[in-house]
């Protein structure tokens, strides 16, 4: 089986195709400035195939961008399938399940009834998400589909970690909640930490999930216990721009102080604030190391921070879950920040944490960086969000 799996934005579309009998890349590309000036990328994988990068391609809506993107997988030089017969099923990135999606569903008239109802929840993403999929649906009728939510693995939360502490009616009329985000990077990448823990019956892992965007999940038993973001992806740890956990007062000093009103306000929060916001140098985190090191010392505040946050989070986790047997770091920075990863890990010796300092510098997709008597295993994990996409499609297909 062959699925191609789709993450929409409002003005991108990423794509992969994933032949399944092997779990094999076997193309994936980007569609960007979709409705702007639009450029196409596409990245075969398979030898003697010649890559497209960025170029312009008009793509008014998502329609032309899914007729870019199977044109380029069938495409008789270049292509990795013989027609757009061959692509089985269609598995689309969907960010806000709401209360709606505990797990990934196929789609049908009810479940795009479900997705519009998390509009107002996901006002930005949702509907991009499902551009994607109304684009997919005209290019390919009848090809099945399947809505995959960043939200559904969060849904297993117990009800002391999920309600905010305001009044009860805004979660029963208003569906107020902690829903948490990243849900299926850390259902990836925590049930391979299960795996390389031989599958016990009982297991306690911390999923770090760090990147431009960043989150921390509990996962006991392979369910998730505990997250940091929240009905949105605002709350947290703080992020490349993101504020992360906030005093709600500050909202109303500053907006009183400067007269802003609750766009501008969540326009700074959100575009504005976290690592950029306190070091004034950047959201990237390879920026902010060499700065640092230059002598930059908002630079370090905002690494410091990030760490201080990150760290706090592990030891409250470890206590919801009555310890801890394993901590996973994923994502850009997870994957590859060595120096994060070591300053998140130092201080937690106490708790049975004992980093290997020459395999935490060490590269692999996949590590254990702990040492061999460390009660607590530590591993870098790579995310793979794209190829759970596809199993959850294929498993439901
Ligand atoms: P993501 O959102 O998962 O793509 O992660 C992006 C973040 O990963 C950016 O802040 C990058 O600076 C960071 N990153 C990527 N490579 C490295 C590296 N070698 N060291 C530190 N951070 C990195």
């Amino acid at each position: 089986m062959k699925v191609l799996v789709i993450n929409a934005g409002s003005s991108s579309l990423k794509y992969q195709l994933i032949d399944m009998e092997h779990e094999t890349l076997l193309a994936k590309g980007l569609c960007e400035r979709i409705g702007i000036d639009g450029k196409f990328t596409y990245k075969p994988q398979v030898a003697g195939k010649e890559t497209v990068n960025a170029a312009d391609y008009a793509m008014p809506s998502h329609v032309e961008a899914i007729d870019a993107v199977l044109n380029a997988l069938a495409d008789p030089k270049n292509g990795v399938v013989a027609s757009m017969d061959e692509i089985d099923a269609v598995g689309h990135r969907v960010v806000h399940g709401g209360k709606e999606f505990a797990a990934s569903c196929l789609i049908t008239e009810e479940s795009i009834e479900g997705i519009k109802k998390c509009f107002p929840l996901a006002p930005l993403h949702n509907p991009a998400n499902l551009l994607g999929i109304d684009a997919c649906r005209k290019a390919m009728p009848g090809k099945p589909q399947v809505a995959v939510f960043d939200t559904a693995f969060h849904m297993t939360m117990p009800p002391q970690a999920y309600i905010y502490a305001i009044p009860y009616e805004y979660y029963e009329k208003d569906d107020v909640r902690r829903y948490g985000f990243h849900g299926t990077s850390h259902r990836y990448v925590s049930a391979r930490c299960r795996e390389l823990l031989g599958n016990p019956e009982h297991s306690r892992i911390i999923s770090c999930h760090l990147g431009n965007g960043s989150s921390l999940a509990a996962v006991q038993d392979g369910k998730s216990v505990e997250t940091t973001m929240g009905l949105g992806p605002l709350a947290g740890v703080p992020m490349g721009t993101r504020c992360g956990d906030i005093d709600a007062t500050i909202l109303e000093y500053l907006m009183g102080r400067y007269g802003w009103d609750m766009k501008e306000m969540m326009n700074v929060l959100n575009k504005k604030s976290g690592v950029l916001g306190i070091s004034g140098v950047s959201s990237d985190f390879r920026d902010l190391e060499s700065a640092a090191q230059e002598g930059n010392a908002r630079a370090q505040l905002a690494l410091d921070k990030f760490c201080y946050e990150v760290k706090k989070d592990i030891g409250a986790y470890a206590a919801a879950m009555g310890g801890v047997d394993a901590i996973v770091f994923t994502a850009g920075v997870g994957e590859n920040g060595s120096t994060t990863r070591a300053a998140i890990c130092q201080g937690l010796e106490y708790m049975g944490v004992k980093l290997c300092e020459k395999r935490n510098n060490e590269r692999a997709d996949e590590h254990l960086i702990s040492t061999d008597d460390s009660p607590v295993k530590v591993y870098v994990i790579a995310t793979n969000e794209e190829l759970m996409i596809a199993r959850d499609t294929a498993a439901l297909v």
